[in-house]
């Protein structure tokens, strides 16, 4: 299996060097040259599988340059109780008549990112190693809360890797701050920035493409790589809980084989139900994916009018990870849906930098409506979801799931289909607490972070993830604040160049 670029074609590289390289050099995204098949009995026989196992079954269709020791190495390592809290890794919980709820945080951070990031250290140093890349591996990241997290947590003491994570200082949530200001590890490193979330990330952009600090790197046996939704080693993780969860609804008879199932994603970049859509490309029945959004509702309009614009308010919502105006992996979709059309990709996403938006031909937009359905949801909405499933079902959810919640409620009332649906349930309630409680109680509180999650411990039969209750007795170990005009000097000290 090879991979190509969506804006160049005629590129033709492994998936070590995809992996590696994190983005293709003239600006396009890393996709698999096809998508290879499972058949029937194959799902079947993935059902008797463990997750890890699973996962490496998955990995070695698109990952043929990894020897099966390889792989077995990055999924014993990452899919294993030391990093979960389930036995399981990806939780499927019964909702109602047919409805599960996938879920998929009950990693170290409680976030469907760890999902991803608990592996990519390991495809990183190995595909490093294969491609006799003999270089320390230095991940900077810039985060609005979630991702800045799962990546220190993956990539915590893995050897020939460090990692430092750039955040805005008053851009985080109060627990999200302490997740971060107690990362343990010996290659860690969290910096605040004094500025935005765009600030933080201009900076490590221009850290990436600086050829002093690059020339520095070099001469130290040092390269950077990213640690962004972008890198096809964070999507192919992904693929693996959708094929994993058919076989296992298959396997204790919530679905007879070969039957359909919907699948309901709450959406920010487009990459996780993306992976979904490449899951069922792969020989998963799937009658229809359904993509929810929160206010900030730009694909909703794409996928109903095939204008993607994003001139427009941007909204803070209850839903943060889910406020993106940009939806990178869009391109991945497109470049596939057109036959793998390297200039008719070139074009559209030229238009998006240059006007903001882009209209797609009628052909695609006949595709778009024949795979996906979607919909958007606002912050009242959202809390009262997260009530009404808290008093239905005694299930309590945060608010991204309650986003993807609302949608399939709309989507199964409006077109009468009880096809049996999974919904992406992406955190765990106790990580939005303030919001969560909120919604249960009727009203805002102002008693602390601990405080809320205690009390939604008292509230809801889902036990405190230890990562969270364990927080409030850490040290805190990062506590620097910079300039963004410092970010340059920062990363250079801190590696010692
Ligand atoms: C990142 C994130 C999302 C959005 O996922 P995409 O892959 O960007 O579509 C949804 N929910 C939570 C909790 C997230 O952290």
């Amino acid at each position: 299996m090879f991979y190509n670029s969506t804006r160049n074609s005629s590129v033709k590289v492994s998936s070590a060097e995809a992996i590696t390289q994190g983005i293709s050099a003239e600006g396009g995204l890393f996709v698999p040259e096809s998508i290879p098949e499972l058949t029937p009995d194959e799902i079947k026989a993935i059902g008797d599988m463990k997750y890890a196992d699973r996962a490496a079954y998955i990995f070695s269709k698109f990952l043929t340059d990894f020897t099966d020791a390889e792989i077995h190495y990055c999924t014993d390592n990452a899919y294993s109780t030391k990093n979960f809290e389930t036995e399981s890794i990806a939780e499927i919980a019964h909702l109602f008549d047919g409805t599960y709820m996938l879920e998929l945080w009950h990693g170290p951070t409680c976030a469907f990112k760890d999902m991803a990031l608990q592996i990519l250290p390991y495809f990183l140093t190995t595909s490093a190693k294969k491609i006799n890349l003999d270089k320390k591996i230095v991940i900077l990241v810039a985060t609005s809360g979630d991702t800045g997290k799962a990546a220190l947590e993956g990539f915590k003491d893995v050897e020939g890797t460090s990692i430092l994570v750039f955040y805005p200082e008053d851009g985080v949530s109060p627990m999200q701050k302490r997740q971060m200001k107690t990362q343990e590890g010996g290659n860690v490193g969290v910096c605040a920035i004094k500025g935005n979330f765009d600030d933080c990330q201009n900076g490590v952009k221009a850290i990436f493409t600086d050829d002093e600090v690059k020339s520095a790197l070099d001469a130290n046996g040092m390269m950077f790589s990213s640690a962004n939704s972008i890198n096809w080693g964070r999507l192919v993780p992904q693929i693996v809980y959708y094929v994993s969860t058919y076989a296992e609804l298959v396997k204790n008879g919530g679905i007879e084989l070969g039957e359909k199932i919907n699948i309901v994603v709450p959406t920010g970049n487009f990459g996780n139900i993306l992976a979904a859509y490449y899951a069922k490309h792969m020989g998963i029945p799937v009658n229809k994916l359904i993509c929810a959004s929160n206010i900030n509702n730009v694909l909703t309009d794409f996928i109903n009018t095939g204008v993607y614009d994003r001139n427009r308010k941007f909204y803070a919502t209850v839903s943060p990870s889910m406020d993106i105006l940009i939806s990178s992996n869009l391109e991945r979709l497109l470049y596939i849906m057109t036959g793998r059309n390297d200039e008719q990709i070139k074009e559209w996403f030229g238009q998006l930098s240059s006007e903001g938006r882009y209209e797609v031909s009628d052909d695609i937009k006949a595709k778009l409506k024949e795979e996906f359905c979607a919909g958007f949801c606002d912050d009242e909405q959202t809390k009262s979801v997260i009530r009404e499933i808290y008093e239905k079902y005694s299930y309590t959810c945060d608010t991204h799931t309650a986003v993807a919640v609302k949608v399939y409620n709309e989507y199964r009332a409006s077109t009468g289909d009880t096809t049996k649906t999974v919904i992406a349930s992406t955190a765990s309630p106790y990580k939005f607490s303030s919001a969560v409680l909120e919604a249960i109680e009727g009203s805002a509180s102002d008693i602390d972070e601990y405080a809320k999650v205690d009390r939604i411990a008292g509230l809801s039969d889902i036990p405190v993830p230890s990562a969270l209750a364990d927080l409030k007795n850490k040290p805190e170990r990062f506590g620097d604040v910079i300039e963004k005009s410092e970010q340059k000097n920062y990363v250079l000290n801190t590696l010692g160049l």
